[in-house]
């Protein structure tokens, strides 16, 4: 075994899909043919978008496909202790800040401010007598710049592009950002694989890393799979579920979409074994 640890992040929010199934394997092949661990962390930390018994049944369907963790699979739901801690970290260093806007008043200043729909207009940086709804990072205009594996270098001013961003929603709920940056720290993630509809977040999350003093995972962000629309395969796209019938059909499905010929396996570990040399011979050569 290497020192690498990777590891796949399913949002219990619906049944996985063929766009799960690619960063699933992604992630899993990648850890094989780095000689790693590879775990599975289910990120329910939103509960009303969660319906009951879903990542029961994601992790039954990754079985199905033979992909176990290789560790006890972490739940977010059980480390709310672990964000506290980390938000009063950053709390203690004056790098949150309450915030009293409602989507209403955000969208009134973006537009007085001609500034994009997803970039919060700092209203509360310097203080709000109104009462506390979320609670923000305070960004700052530093680029943050890093070398991701598939899509090269990518550079943001996370000031600039999102501006101070939530985390801990108003409904009290702790935001992906916070949660996925303490637990890759804790877990020891040293590679991380995951969609590129998240490429932009990443920029976020090393800023958290820098502020919480962890360290910094490498990237690789896998191309997201598209319906024949041409829209990212997900819950609000009414992306079909994998076929646990027919899940020889279903990986290899996943194996072209990561952009690999296709070939002949008997059996699951034949296949997994054939993938891992061909990816290690495109990504670590
Ligand atoms: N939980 C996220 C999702 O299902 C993935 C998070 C990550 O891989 O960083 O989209």
């Amino acid at each position: 075994m290497s020192g690498y640890i990777g590891r796949f992040a399913p949002s219990p929010t619906g049944p996985l899909h063929a766009g799960s199934l690619c960063c699933a394997l992604a992630s899993y092949l990648d850890a094989r043919a780095h000689q790693g661990t590879w775990v599975i962390r289910i990120e329910d930390i939103d509960p009303p978008r969660e319906p009951p018994g879903t990542a029961k049944h994601q992790l039954e369907v990754l079985k199905k496909f033979g992909l176990k963790s290789d560790r006890e699979v972490l739940f977010q739901s059980q480390r709310h202790h672990a964000y506290e801690l980390a938000f009063e970290n950053l709390r203690k260093n004056e790098l949150v800040y309450g915030c009293s806007c409602s989507r209403q008043t955000i969208a009134i200043e973006q537009e007085r401010l001609g500034l994009p729909k997803n970039v919060y207009p700092g209203t509360c940086r310097k203080g709000t007598k109104e009462p506390v709804r979320a609670w923000r990072f305070r960004t700052s205009c530093d680029p943050i710049s890093f070398t991701d594996r598939r899509f090269g270098i990518q550079s943001q001013n996370v000031e600039k592009s999102v501006g101070d961003f939530v985390l801990k929603r108003a409904d009290g709920f702790w935001a992906y950002q916070l949660a996925v940056v303490v637990d890759d720290a804790f877990q020891g993630i040293t590679h991380v694989v995951k969609g590129a509809d998240l490429l932009d977040n990443t920029a976020r999350q090393i800023a958290l890393q820098r502020a919480l003093g962890y360290p910094t995972p490498s990237y690789f962000h896998v191309d997201l799979v598209l319906n024949n629309q041409g829209q990212k395969l997900s819950k609000q796209t009414q992306a079909p579920a994998l076929d646990t019938n027919h899940v020889d059909k279903e990986l290899l499905h996943a194996w072209k979409n990561l952009g690999f010929v296709a070939f002949e396996a008997n059996s699951l570990d034949d296949f997994y074994k054939e993938a891992t040399k061909r990816w290690a011979e495109r990504y670590l050569s």
